[in-house]
């Protein structure tokens, strides 16, 4: 069993609480959704050593418990002033423990990662709708900076993507493009529990972009920054791979800081932003998009409640998005209560889950607020495109 090599650190769990905080929904949302205590972080720590100890067996009613957990990393890191514990990797742990041992796992979770492998992107469509964002831009191909979308940026938010690229090129930025040869990264692999083709489809990538000469993979997608950054090398077993990846958000505020771009137009908005998990409390970067929402003229940016390293998941990581939408459903409604007492007409991001959760909150709401990528905010600045996608109501050209 993959959790015996985490035996040390699910003997260390004292019970503190700290992961889960006094409130329902202080902390952690799995919690929040399904009010059992072996919903907490704690709580599947006790499983784990039960299982451990033979006195509890991987079985289907285990699922929601695993499956349910949404990787968001707030306990993580509130257990870092406890016993230091990596939940999320005992939690991916006991997800591939689930598949080896043959024990079905929420159907969704399953078909996310065999859409991935069969089709080469999660939505089981082709490569040319895989590519259609890019229509109209002109990419250089061999120019070692790879633009990188993912699945969902290319498929979900094509009209956002198309923006990105246009901001980053008009800075300069001379990127390449996988076109109809770019596959999923492979996060559903690690987020489902099966790992059967993680290694040889992320060996083959690696050759790929190697051969084609790519030294920088630029994404405004966390999960797959994470995947070229993370587990790759883990997956791997190397240190370094022949390419350095940076997110989008670090990137736009290179191009800020450097006066790449002028930012000629004021955009007179109350701002708000939301920490993505996996680019916040994952990889610490919260400045960056601040950053440039602030450099930004006209902008007035007020902070929500829960933010940086104590931020509220949006409801969509973890795969529950899919595999348990009712719980990601009541997270990201949540979450929008934080916005709304900020009176905040714009909440901007920089990830694309975090960015879909949010908007159906907000349509659900019937809410009069615009959920946007930073680098939007950005192109309207610099006018690159018209201050229009700034309306609650605009529709995009998806
Ligand atoms: S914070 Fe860590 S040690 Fe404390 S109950 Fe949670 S998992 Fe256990
Ligand atoms: S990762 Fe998030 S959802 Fe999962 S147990 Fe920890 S706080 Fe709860």
């Amino acid at each position: 069993m993959r959790i015996d090599e985490y035996k040390d650190m699910i003997y260390a769990c004292g019970r503190c609480n700290f992961c889960r905080g006094q409130e329902f929904n202080e902390r952690c949302p799995e919690v929040f959704t399904q009010y059992w205590e072996s919903s907490t972080a704690r709580g599947r720590m006790a499983i784990a050593r039960g299982i451990l100890e033979g006195k509890l067996k991987y079985s289907e009613d285990l699922a929601e418990r695993i499956f349910g957990c949404f990787m968001c990393a707030r306990c993580r890191e509130e257990c870092k002033k406890a016993a230091q514990i990596d939940v999320i990797a005992i939690t991916k742990a006991m997800r591939e423990d689930f598949v080896e041992q043959g024990i079905p796992i929420p159907v969704e979770g399953a078909q996310m990662a065999d859409s991935a492998y069969e089709s080469g992107n999660i939505f089981q469509e082709s490569a040319k709708a895989h590519s259609a964002w890019a229509s109209g831009l002109q990419f250089e191909s061999g120019s070692g900076i790879l633009f990188y979308p993912g699945c969902l940026a290319s498929h979900r938010f094509k009209e956002k993507t198309n923006i990105l690229v246009r901001v980053l090129q008009a800075a300069g930025y001379k990127l390449d493009f996988l076109g109809d040869d770019q596959k999923c990264c492979g996060t559903p692999f690690w987020i489902s529990g099966k790992m059967e083709h993680a290694t040889k489809w992320v060996q083959d990538y690696v050759d790929m972009l190697s051969e084609r000469g790519v030294k920088e993979i630029i994404t405004p997608c966390p999960s797959c920054f994470r995947a070229f950054d993370e587990e790759y090398p883990s997956i791997l077993g190397v240190e370094t791979l022949p390419f350095k990846v940076k997110h989008t958000s670090e990137v736009l505020e290179e191009i800020i800081e450097r006066g790449k771009l002028e930012l000629k137009n004021s955009i007179d908005v109350v701002v708000t932003y939301h920490d993505p998990c996996e680019i916040g409390r994952y990889k610490e970067i919260y400045e960056s998009p601040r950053k440039v929402i602030k450099a930004l003229p006209g902008i007035k940016f007020v902070e929500m409640d829960r933010v940086r390293a104590d931020a509220f998941c949006c409801g969509g990581g973890g795969g529950v998005k899919l595999m348990f939408s009712e719980h990601s459903e009541k997270v990201s409604a949540e979450r929008l209560v934080h916005v709304q007492a900020t009176d905040a007409e714009i909440l901007s991001t920089i990830c694309p889950a975090c960015e879909m959760n949010l908007t159906h909150a907000v349509y659900k709401a019937d809410a009069p607020i615009r959920v946007l990528d930073i680098a939007e905010l950005v192109a309207v600045s610099a006018g690159i495109v018209d201050e229009e996608i700034l309306d609650p109501y605009y529709i995009p050209d998806d």
